[in-house]
């Protein structure tokens, strides 16, 4: 039974609608009609959605800790504290060694997914159940209607949408372990989606889901070039991926365009499905098309290149929101600032949030309409405006403040309410209340608490990052030098984007050597070792992550960065470090003293 299903039993009449699933995807314009209905009646639809969700938990081992069996939403509002993955941990931990699923929720926790970011240096795992995956179609299926209303002509052309999956895994007792994309690529609710003149895309399935994300970001491109006449739209979930992928075909073109023009795949690509897949677009030799893309790769400026290759695309859509906006002046440059960059949806791995009703408004405007048949959202004030809370602090019960009940321009922290067992779960997301769509609140997207550095779907916050210098500056300190400040930064001007952190390092005695290359090449990989199984996987598999870089800094540079920021408002009686240096004076300056840099040597251990 779907969610959409769930909602049907319900005694208001209007809410039928929303859930007959038969009518997803095929009637366009029903979409727009049931967001108008469901954020007409959001208060209606967030009570109902609690009262199901409890209906449906509340045998939990975990909920009847609090509620006692009771499927009222006032004790769940007055009993059910707020919690930080710390909590869930434990329950997820017995859920994949075989515990029942029952202990979290009243329906079988079907995967596992491996959200970003980790929780006492683990990675944090999100339980779902199958109906979720309904929900994530619904949100997918108002994506295009909402397009339609701005872009005219969508339908008579396809997507070169770039989409990967990652490598998953296995519980001890059986559950897959996988992203939440991952999980929707190879999910039924894709592969066998109804197809329409708005989902047709350039790249085969077969590609998408081929293991080997080089192979398939080369058959997908190889695809995308073949077609780029018909190509209406070209896009990647984050912007970190897109740029890679043009970046990947600033250094490929020549074979591509060789496979193009004698009608054969090169035999770098071994995956026998994408082989298969490849077979149609490669048919025959194509030399016209060849001399076209080498005239526009070979001869011409990368500046504005996108809209060379495809001259008929309308728009790009990533996300371009959050850490990914460091990535808008790079898509402005292949785009010539001349192609609409559009960010349409807002999600997790605990669940999905949101979209973008005003797609073609600039990605620093962007402003998410919450969905209120996702989940159960409240919201944690923030109340010194940006301070944000962090995970210790016990947020009171009673401070939450309801999805309908926000207000506008106020700050807070994101909380959900889940089918699958997260209970009043803090997502860890800041946002910003910029108005209403009818009674749901529309809101910016701020930051993620602690998160400090980011390049792709790495997220690593200041104490992953601490942890993991603590541990290579042992390395120097049994060579007699010590670190005595350090900063980070995320360089997104080499593609793919990497980790830079600048060290000021001094020698503990008399006539030390100076500093050996291997030595700080060997803190650069052990610093990378320790940082999370995300990072890591980006470095070694994905390759969406470049070698992390030391860059020493001379004596005095760190006092250097204190009294320009002190000049710049910070406290001096307060004054700490920054672990992630924003101001782009900070950066010229850090940049000014630096004496020699290093980067990591290989690429850090990874398993599956
Ligand atoms: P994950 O659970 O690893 O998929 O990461 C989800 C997180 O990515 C969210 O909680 C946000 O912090 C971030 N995120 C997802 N979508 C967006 C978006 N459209 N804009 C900004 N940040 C986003």
């Amino acid at each position: 039974p779907s969610l959409l299903f769930k909602l049907k039993s319900i005694s208001d009449p209007s809410f039928a609608c929303i859930m007959d699933n038969n009518e997803l995807g095929c009637k366009r314009n029903d979409a727009l009609q049931e967001l108008e209905m469901l954020t007409v009646n959001a208060k209606e639809a967030q009570q109902l959605i609690l009262t199901k969700i409890l209906e449906s938990n509340q045998a939990s081992e975990y909920l009847s800790k609090f509620m006692n069996r009771s499927t009222n939403t006032s004790t769940f509002k007055r009993n059910v504290p707020v919690v930080t993955y710390d909590v869930v941990q434990p329950y997820i931990a017995r859920i994949s060694t075989g515990e029942d699923s029952s202990i979290i929720s009243g329906d079988r926790i079907v995967e596992l997914l491996r959200s970003s970011g980790t929780s006492r240096g683990e990675p944090r795992l999100m339980p779902a159940i199958s109906e979720d995956l309904d929900r994530r179609t619904y949100l997918y299926s108002l994506l295009m209607p909402i397009m339609n209303k701005y872009v005219s002509g969508l339908g008579e052309g396809k997507a070169m949408y770039l989409l990967f999956v990652k490598a998953e895994t296995l519980t001890n007792s059986g559950i897959p372990v996988r992203s939440v994309l991952t999980s929707y690529y190879k999910s039924p609710h894709f592969l066998h989606r109804k197809h329409d003149l708005y989902n047709n895309y350039t790249s085969p399935d077969e590609v998408i889901l081929c293991p080997d994300s080089q192979q398939s970001m080369y058959c997908q491109l190889l695809c995308g070039l073949v077609e780029r006449q018909h190509v209406l739209r070209l896009g990647a979930v984050f912007a970190s991926a897109f740029l890679r992928s043009i970046s990947f075909l600033e250094q490929h073109w020549c074979d591509l365009v060789n496979d193009i023009r004698i009608g054969k795949l090169n035999s770098n690509v071994t995956n026998t499905e994408c082989r298969l897949a490849m077979e149609g677009f490669l048919a025959l030799p194509n030399p016209e098309l060849a001399d076209e893309l080498e005239e526009i790769c070979g001869h011409g400026p990368w500046k504005g290149i996108l809209g060379r290759l495809w001259p008929n695309v309308k728009y790009i859509e990533a996300v371009l929101t959050g850490t990914m906006a460091q990535y808008i002046p790079m898509l402005e440059f292949y785009s010539g600032g001349r192609i609409p960059l559009v960010c349409t949806m807002y999600a997790s791995s605990e669940s999905y949030f949101g979209v973008n009703l005003r797609p073609l408004c600039k990605p620093t405007d962007v402003s998410y309409t919450i969905l209120p048949n996702m989940a159960y959202f409240e919201f944690i004030p923030l109340e010194d405006g940006l301070r944000v809370t962090d995970d210790e602090e016990v947020v009171g019960n009673d401070k939450l403040v309801s999805l309908v009940d926000v207000k506008v321009g106020c700050y807070y922290e994101l909380v959900v309410t889940t089918f699958s067992g997260l209970y009043r779960y803090r997502v860890g997301d800041v946002l910003q209340v910029t108005g209403f769509y009818n009674r749901v609140p529309q809101f910016k997207f701020i930051c993620r608490r602690n998160v400090i550095l980011s390049i792709d779907t790495d997220k690593t916050n200041e104490e992953d990052l601490h942890n993991s210098v603590t541990r290579a500056k042992k390395i120097l300190e049994d060579r007699n030098h010590i670190l005595l400040e350090y900063t980070s930064y995320p360089d997104t001007s080499t593609v793919p984007g990497h980790y830079v952190l600048f060290w000021e390092i001094k020698s503990t005695c008399e006539g030390v050597k100076p500093l050996d290359p291997q030595l700080l090449e060997s803190c650069c990989i052990s610093v990378e070792e320790s940082l999370d199984y995300i990072y890591r996987r980006c470095r070694a598999h994905d390759k969406s992550v470049g070698p992390l870089e030391i860059r020493v800094v001379e004596a005095g540079a760190f006092d250097a960065l204190m009294d320009l920021l002190v000049s710049q408002g910070s406290s001096i009686n307060q004054y700490k470090t920054p672990r992630c240096i924003e101001s782009g004076l900070a950066l010229k300056l850090l940049n000014s003293k630096v004496t020699a840099s290093f980067f990591s040597p290989r690429d850090p251990e990874w398993t599956v």
